[in-house]
């Protein structure tokens, strides 16, 4: 059989670049942010904060105000006699726990999530997860992890919550033939476009962690060929491989190249051959390509600067380098994982600006030397660029918003157009940028 080969970058890209790496202040939001996405992904948790009104404000804020539906999401307050140790936590915890399942019979998997006052008073979560869950065992799962906001970013909440939720993934049947599990939450529609790719070239069983349900947990062990879906997932992937997993290395999803060596990836470990790859990605291919290459005469040329802020920032850099044509000035990320990298770094263009960590007065001194096109940075740092004159995009925007596949490669283009068109119509003068439109 013609086996599908992985594709490889025509030279080492960045592969052996070095990287500038910084531990000063930073601008990033907390783990707690993962529960906008994740509450919607797994329609049967619930996602308890144990946490200050903070928490409770950033959670409401950034998931809007949910009137109609019952929320899957709430904050238990830590108070101030529980700071001052005049009140049990736990005793606390464990009424709340109770009131809440008592009034929601639909909860089939609670998670207590920790945030910076919880570690601050050491509350036990862990114990409290076990404890509870001993008690509202079988029809209630209750696990913990930790969404604080020292010493992370926004997005390693999720690889938090599914690194938690792997010990509960049953046993695969080790004699039972390749599996294949797609890890990181995705959008539906987008997952099941990738569904729908995969059994045209005959790849499968096909799972996806997290599940649509929390009664649904896909099985692992020695047959599970697993294909990280997000590049956040650090965590979650020593958690599978601790229980015989093994991943498949692949860029991430993004835009049509990154997509088509993700699928290939799994492709090639599925012995699909290069026919039947062709065959079943060429229209999707084709349709994106088209698509893409009118986003392209708007961002060719442009520059853009990275701040870290969600990890996914590589990936994103080399998709808009390789397939939109913009200039890197430089790409930030909060933490640099090799291994999971090492296919994007490859295909990074060679020189360009890598670092790890912030320091960010030092790294806006750079932005500000550059003069980029557009900046994509975290909210706390977005209003001043503006006010400073600088085009910026949201990260966060790029994690809510479904961007991987085929079908999202022109959208994604498109979150980057825009801020460029706005701009535009703003300073209808700005050299170069008179004809964009987005339209
Ligand atoms: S977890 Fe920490 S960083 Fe996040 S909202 Fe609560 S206090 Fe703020």
């Amino acid at each position: 059989m013609n086996a599908v080969v992985p594709i490889h970058a025509l030279d080492a890209g960045c592969s052996q670049a070095p990287v500038l790496r910084e531990r000063g202040q930073r601008e990033v939001f907390c783990g707690l942010t993962g529960i906008i996405w994740l509450h919607r992904k797994i329609q049967d948790a619930f996602f308890l904060v144990v946490g200050s009104r903070t928490c409770a404000h950033l959670i409401q804020s950034a998931a809007g105000v949910m009137i109609f539906a019952e929320p899957r999401f709430a904050t238990a307050i830590i108070d101030e006699r529980d700071l001052a140790g005049l009140a049990d936590c736990n005793d606390e915890l464990d009424r709340v726990v109770t009131r809440l399942l008592q009034r929601r019979p639909d909860i089939r998997l609670l998670f207590l999530v920790g945030s910076c006052p919880s570690e601050v008073i050491k509350l036990d979560l862990s114990r409290a997860a076990q404890r509870l869950s001993a008690r509202f065992n079988p029809g209630v799962r209750v696990l913990n992890y930790s969404g604080s906001g020292i010493e992370t970013t926004f997005t390693q909440g999720e690889d938090a919550c599914l690194a938690a939720l792997v010990p509960s993934l049953p046993d695969s049947d080790p004699a039972a033939p390749p599996e294949l599990m797609v890890v990181g939450a995705l959008a539906d529609v987008v997952e099941d476009q990738f569904a729908r790719l995969f059994a045209q070239m005959g790849v499968g069983p096909v799972r996806f962690f997290p599940p649509r349900q929390a009664t649904a947990l896909p099985p692992v062990g020695p047959n599970t060929r697993f294909l990280l879906a997000q590049p956040f997932l650090a965590d979650t992937a020593v958690a599978l491989e601790a229980r015989g997993a093994r991943r498949l290395a692949a860029p991430f999803p993004l835009g049509v190249e990154g997509t088509t060596a993700w699928l290939r990836a799994a492709a090639s470990a599925f012995g699909v051959n290069q026919s039947r790859f062709d065959q079943v990605t060429t229209p999707a291919r084709e349709r994106a390509t088209a698509a893409l290459a009118r986003q392209r005469s708007l961002l060719a040329g442009r520059s853009v600067f990275f701040f870290p802020d969600s990890q996914l920032e590589i990936p994103l850099g080399r998709f808009l380098a390789r397939e939109l044509g913009m200039s890197l000035t430089e790409v930030g990320t909060p933490y640099l994982h090799r291994q999971h990298m090492a296919e994007e770094l490859a295909l990074l263009p060679a020189g360009t600006m890598l670092s790890e960590g912030q320091d960010v007065e030092r790294q806006l001194d750079r932005c500000r030397a550059a003069a980029p096109d557009i900046v994509v940075c975290g909210l706390g740092l977005a209003n001043p660029l503006e006010g400073e004159g600088m085009t910026t995009k949201w990260a966060i925007e790029l994690v809510f918003t479904p961007i991987q596949g085929y079908e999202q490669a022109a959208d994604l283009a498109e979150l980057f157009a825009r801020p460029l068109v706005r701009r535009a119509r703003l300073s209808p003068r700005t050299p170069g940028l008179e004809a964009l439109s987005c339209n």
